[in-house]
């Protein structure tokens, strides 16, 4: 259960006494604890996590943790719940996380002689710079689209012969989609593609490795830490090798926030090594994975968490049934004729909670079939039967951003 090493130990207490030595967020944070008598590893799993509401209170610039004239950069996470979290970020901070993308690149083979096609947003939102940074640090040629307009995003990738697509699973299914649409299959360069944390199931990686003929990467990441660029799967698809010279991570039970063993699944909570600008102490991120123990077949020294599972706040209780949408891509994957897209709506009717499922189904595929087949996996695996309602392969909505699959309307 033990897996901080002693030079992060070394490296946390230092970066800990540096922080509340002065007027800092982590001053106030850890105002009363006595950091100076925090000896192991044990000792810092007493500490309090920080909070996304935390990092919202600091707002606009309260993580600042260096003076200002060090900063040379802010990001700011997605805001779609009222005040957004401003991360500022030192010349070190910005070069650390191009060195970490560019390991990601490396890891997924990725060399100064490939064009690298980036459709993720850029801005504020730290993707499409993210990826950007890495990139350049490689010496690969980048196509820097960011999201949106399809004709031009497959003009450009026939005309440069791009080699890598950059994006979002759900923006890398629509484009696979529309080139087997348009035939254009023949006329594109694609080897690889180095997908977007989003939660993703093992229908939805098929179909879009299929249709571009790809090898598929994921990459892991967040605005709070850096951005996407910390964790990326190797070939043997295997979890996520994370640089564990720049973060720190912990696995906690998101209910009870005690420390989980290896191997088991819960949610990912980051201490940042390195940054400057905003340094962040057991940070929970939400995000639901597990440390996959033991040595990867690639043979990196780098340890691993497995594909994000969804996260915390995707969990949903029904019945009395923890649910998350994971294990719903995992049961589709055995039922055929059913496709990877699904949604699942949830309501309250008569004093009940009623569960229904959509699912796109494979063209020809036997609806009926579909239905009974996927309630009763449901059933046995899950411990719960839901209305299935198959639909039409593309009658459910995709996006250039995560989709939305779970809709709670019982509050
Ligand atoms: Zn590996």
């Amino acid at each position: 259960m033990s897996n901080m090493t002693d030079l992060q130990f070394d490296i946390i207490k230092e970066q800990m006494l540096n922080l509340t030595g002065r007027d800092c967020f982590y001053k106030k944070k850890l105002e009363g604890i006595d950091v100076a008598g925090i000896e192991n590893e044990e000792d810092f799993r007493t500490l309090p996590f920080t909070q996304k509401s935390d990092l919202r209170d600091a707002y606009p610039l309260g993580l600042m943790a260096v003076p200002e004239e060090e900063i040379v950069r802010i990001h700011s996470s997605s805001g779609t719940t009222g005040t957004p979290v401003i991360i500022p970020y030192t010349k070190k901070d910005i070069e650390d996380w191009a060195i970490q993308f560019a390991r990601c690149y490396a890891m997924a083979g990725v060399t100064n002689l490939d064009r690298i096609h980036i459709t993720p947003g850029y801005g504020l939102w730290t993707a499409g710079i993210g990826f950007q940074n890495g990139a350049e640090r490689l010496g690969a040629m980048t196509i820097p689209m960011g999201p949106g307009n399809t004709d031009k995003q497959l003009r450009m990738m026939q005309d440069m012969k791009s080699t890598v697509l950059c994006a979002t699973s759900s923006y890398a299914l629509l484009l696979a989609e529309e080139i087997e649409k348009r035939g254009i299959g023949n006329r594109i360069f694609l080897k690889k593609g180095i997908i977007g944390s989003e939660r993703w199931g093992e229908k939805m990686r098929k179909r879009i490795a299929n249709e571009l003929g790809v090898q598929l990467f994921d990459v892991y990441g967040l605005t709070e830490v850096y951005g996407p660029g910390i964790a990326i799967s190797c070939e043997h698809e295997a979890g996520m090798h994370y640089w564990d010279d720049y973060v720190y991570i912990e696995i906690i039970d998101p209910k009870t926030g005690k420390n989980l063993p290896d191997g088991e699944l819960g949610e990912i909570v980051i201490t940042t090594l390195k940054k400057e600008g905003a340094p962040l102490i057991r940070y929970r991120t939400h995000d639901l994975s597990r440390i996959i123990p033991g040595e990867c077949k690639c043979g990196s020294k780098y340890p691993r968490i497995d594909t994000i599972m969804g996260r915390t706040d995707d969990m949903v209780k029904v019945k009395g049934v923890n649910i998350f949408p994971s294990q719903i891509d995992s049961l589709l994957k055995d039922v055929e004729g059913a496709s990877s897209e699904f949604q699942i709506m949830i309501d309250h009717m008569n004093g009940k909670d009623i569960m229904t499922i959509f699912v796109e189904t494979t063209e020809g595929a036997n609806k009926y079939e579909v239905e009974n087949e996927l309630a009763a996996a449901f059933k046995s695996k899950i411990g719960m039967t839901p209305i299935v309602k198959p639909v039409d392969l593309g009658d459910l909505p995709r996006s250039e951003k995560k989709s939305t699959r779970v809709f709670d309307n019982r509050y």
